[in-house]
């Protein structure tokens, strides 16, 4: 897939809308379009990278600043302490449908385990 024809990265351009709840130089959080739970938001890194088994070594310090959004989204939503779910989702077998890497952040009612 292109980089321009990808959804993620549309947003991330602001080409196409989206509710933003976290932006820095490196990456960007916003509202899951289909929310699985009260709390669901999409953390990406801006740079297009289609999966987790296409991060390089230069990516991974953008990935110690998914981490860090997801304690500060948590901390904001007040489920730091009840819990929450961090889900990445890397190719067929785990249904990822958009190739730009995402971390799912779920919150907001209980998990069950294991998933489906
Ligand atoms: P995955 O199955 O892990 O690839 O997850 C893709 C996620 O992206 C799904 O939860 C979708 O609801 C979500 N999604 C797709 N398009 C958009 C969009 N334009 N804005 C926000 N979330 C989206
Ligand atoms: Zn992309």
């Amino acid at each position: 897939m292109q980089m321009s024809e990808c959804i993620f990265c549309r947003i991330v351009k602001k080409e196409i809308p989206a509710d933003i709840v976290f932006e820095n130089d490196h990456i960007l959080a916003f509202s899951d379009i289909h929310p699985q739970s009260p709390v669901h938001i999409l953390v990406i890194p801006k740079k297009h990278v289609a999966r987790l088994m296409d991060l390089s070594e230069e990516d991974m310090p953008v990935i110690h600043e998914v981490h860090k959004a997801v304690q500060v989204l948590a901390r904001q939503r007040d489920v730091h302490q009840s819990g929450f779910r961090v889900v990445v989702n890397n190719g067929a077998n785990a249904g990822q449908a958009v190739d730009h890497i995402h971390y799912h952040l779920l919150a907001g009612r209980q998990f069950s385990w294991p998933p489906g």
